[in-house]
């Protein structure tokens, strides 16, 4: 075995011994132990973001951060089409890895591309925004991990809701460490994942979700298992049964942590 060491990277992060310890317990994916902690982290993270059911929904995703980002741009938005268009707006590496899903997705998208020494600010947003009446979508990073800003979203979001946009935010790494009211700023879909500031272990993603236009996209996702529509429904019509098989550990640890 490795010897064991700190790691104060953002995540994966030294996780506690008792966060450890909930993975000792083997579950199957359909025991009722297993759907009622599934069902609790759902609504737990729900309390955490300010926000209930029916209207929104925390649908947890099987893979890291990233597919939970890729499965709400394939689920939410139109290929080669220009009916939709995405603003990503960007200052970091992980807004150009959105930007670059856009593109492997086939999904109409214009980029407001700041320094990555500066903040995404509000008036930067507004102003591209008013060059650009075809946006129908925006996403941005809330904490760009790679530089550490901490955009701010709190001045930007509601804005952009006010036009009419759907607005999506990557709080991967703030999600947990910073208090994130989704119905004061405004966010239609944040993503975050089990092994960022909640201090859990890897192995999923989730989604907080507007459910109203969440289930407006039934059949739009070209990947079948990156559908986010479909993830919601299983949890929605079966409470606590994810589609696939789920990272049962994993899930325990996240319930401690
Ligand atoms: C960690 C992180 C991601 C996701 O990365 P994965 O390696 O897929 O878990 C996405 N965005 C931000 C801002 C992150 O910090």
């Amino acid at each position: 075995m490795p010897q064991p060491y700190l790691l104060l990277t953002p995540g994966p992060l030294s996780t506690s011994d008792t966060v450890k310890a909930a993975m000792q317990v083997d579950l199957s994916t359909w025991d009722s132990d297993y759907l009622a902690i599934t069902e609790r982290i759902r609504s737990q993270l729900l309390t955490l973001a300010g926000v209930s059911a029916p209207d929104y929904s925390a649908v947890l995703l099987q893979g890291s951060g990233s597919y939970g980002v890729e499965a709400v741009l394939n689920t939410l938005l139109p290929k080669q089409s220009k009916d939709a268009c995405l603003m990503v707006a960007s200052n970091g590496a992980y807004g150009a890895r959105i930007a670059e899903m856009a593109d492997r997705l086939q999904i109409n998208h214009v980029d407001l591309i700041v320094p990555e020494t500066k903040p995404v600010t509000a008036a930067l947003v507004t102003a591209f925004l008013d060059q650009h009446p075809e946006v129908t979508h925006f996403a941005m990073i809330h904490c760009e991990t790679t530089t550490g800003i901490l955009n701010p979203i709190e001045t930007i979001l509601p804005q952009v809701k006010d036009r009419g946009i759907i607005t999506i935010v990557d709080a991967m790494s703030s999600f947990g460490g910073i208090p994130i009211n989704l119905l004061d700023l405004k966010i239609d879909f944040l993503i975050s994942s089990a092994n960022k500031c909640i201090q859990g272990v890897p192995g999923f993603a989730f989604v907080m979700a507007n459910c109203a236009i969440l289930e407006t996209c039934q059949g739009r996702s070209t990947s079948l298992s990156l559908d986010l529509y479909d993830q919601h429904m299983s949890f929605k019509m079966h409470p606590g049964k994810w589609r696939f098989t789920s990272p049962t550990h994993t899930v325990l640890a996240f319930d401690q942590a």
